[in-house]
């Protein structure tokens, strides 16, 4: 097998003799058969191909095949959004009456839709606060509970997921473990290494990486066994709405992700349009290259930040009086991805002043493009609380969430300081 940097440019399409070089764009809802019986063996799961671009695409397949790769996984499928993936991932194992545990530190959508949707359709999160010992989390469980999930680098608090600890955990009570890998991207850490079974993404984010397309990825590990867990019917039980195929049976390591797609994705809809994902693939091809330079611009920052006299504190896992640094050498010793939290000294009227006066960073409501970006969620996302209630959320007044480009370093650090120096009054 190839290394990773060269699986990004290569893998998920070998063209033969005479066809394209670059994946073609299939931009087809619909494929021809020769005969019904062909289209008949696709519709009962006994051959391979392309029934209707709902479900699956040829230009789509590349992509998740490169994925899939790139991870170490046995299968992907693509969605429409990172919230799809997370709900597609989340139904295929878990419904009404059941449970799952997730760290308390992820992405603010990922919480509505698992605190809020979820709730409503009867599933149930408990929490992992941080701090808690694996004995507080071991009587989280239950004979209802069906995964575990974390964020490898959660948005936006930059937590690093100690997931060797929570796939352990999970593994004692009969349940994989799913995990976020948005802000790290397989290139700085891939979770199936360290026990993960499932793996989902935004590609909105660093994977596409040009703020071009919405989207989303489930990665099957291909590793967990659901029939000696004993806990999943869904996948080791007849599909009455396939003529009773039982996915573990049929599809051996990949039933997790083929039920995904058959199943949900045929049913609920979210599904990537190929013209997108063509865009996606182009991202990824370069993956590699544009998160080497996001981690030394977000080092180099989170380091000139933290001895600047107009900042009053830094989050960046790359730092070594981190909290955090000890687990980030552990899973990202490659750097720490390319978002970095900090405090201007002032409060809340001198961030916004800094985020006003910023020239190159532009203020918008995303991370982890090429373009340096800033936001300030006290005065944005978070505005209607007060000062007391951002502290209770983990987001104090003066914080402001810088993503760091892959422009030159040393404009970047001359558009933060003129910035600053405008802050603190002093220019
Ligand atoms: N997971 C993480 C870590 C995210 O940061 C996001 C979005 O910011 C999502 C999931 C949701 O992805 P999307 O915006 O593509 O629906």
């Amino acid at each position: 097998m190839y290394n990773i940097e060269t699986r990004c440019v290569q893998d998920g399409y070998t063209p033969e003799n005479g066809e394209p070089r670059t994946v073609p764009i299939a931009q087809s809802t619909t494929y021809k058969y020769d005969s019904s019986e062909a289209v008949g063996a696709l519709f009962d799961l006994r051959a391979e191909g392309h029934l209707y671009t709902r479900i699956s695409n040829p230009t789509v397949d590349c992509v998740e095949k490169k994925i899939a790769s790139l991870e170490g996984g046995v299968g992907a499928l693509c969605t429409s959004s990172g919230q799809a993936a997370v709900l597609i991932a989340v139904l295929n194992i878990c419904s009404c009456g059941q449970n799952f545990i997730a760290s308390s530190s992820i992405y603010g959508g990922t919480i509505n839709l698992m605190s809020v949707t979820m709730k409503r359709m009867g599933i149930t999160v408990r929490y992992v606060t941080p701090g808690m010992t694996d004995a507080e989390i071991d009587a989280l469980f239950d004979e209802n509970t069906r995964f575990v999930f974390g964020e490898t680098l959660a948005n936006p608090a930059l937590t690093v997921f100690d997931i060797e600890r929570f796939a352990r955990l999970a593994h004692t009570h009969g349940v994989p473990l799913m995990v976020d890998n948005t802000f790290a991207t397989p290139i700085l850490c891939r979770p199936f290494e360290f026990g993960a079974d499932i793996v989902i993404h935004s590609t909105t984010k660093y994977m596409d990486g040009h703020a071009t397309v919405v989207g989303g990825v489930i990665v099957d590990s291909g590793r967990f066994d659901w029939a000696a867990s004993g806990r999943y019917p869904e996948l080791t039980e007849p599909d009455e709405s396939y003529h009773g195929v039982v996915y573990t049976k049929q599809f051996g390591p990949t039933a997790y992700i083929t039920k995904a797609r058959v199943q949900l994705m045929r049913d609920l809809g979210c599904t990537p349009q190929p013209m997108t994902t063509h865009l996606l693939g182009l991202g990824l091809e370069s993956l590699h290259v544009r998160m080497e330079r996001h981690c030394q611009n977000a080092q180099a920052v989170a380091e000139h930040l933290a001895a600047h006299p107009a900042v009053s504190w830094v989050n960046y896992p790359g730092l070594p009086d981190s909290d955090q640094h000890a687990l980030a050498q552990k899973y990202l010793p490659h750097g720490c991805s390319g978002v970095v939290s900090f405090g201007v000294a002032g409060g809340r009227e001198a961030a916004v002043r800094f985020m006003d006066s910023l020239k190159l960073a532009a203020i918008v409501v995303h991370v982890a493009d090429v373009r340096t970006s800033v936001l300030h969620p006290a005065s944005t996302t978070h505005r209607q609380l007060t000062d007391a209630q951002l502290v209770d959320a983990g987001i104090s007044a003066d914080l402001v969430r810088m993503s760091i480009g892959i422009e030159n370093i040393e404009d970047i650090l001359r558009d933060i300081d003129q910035a600053l120096a405008k802050a603190s009054g002093t220019r």
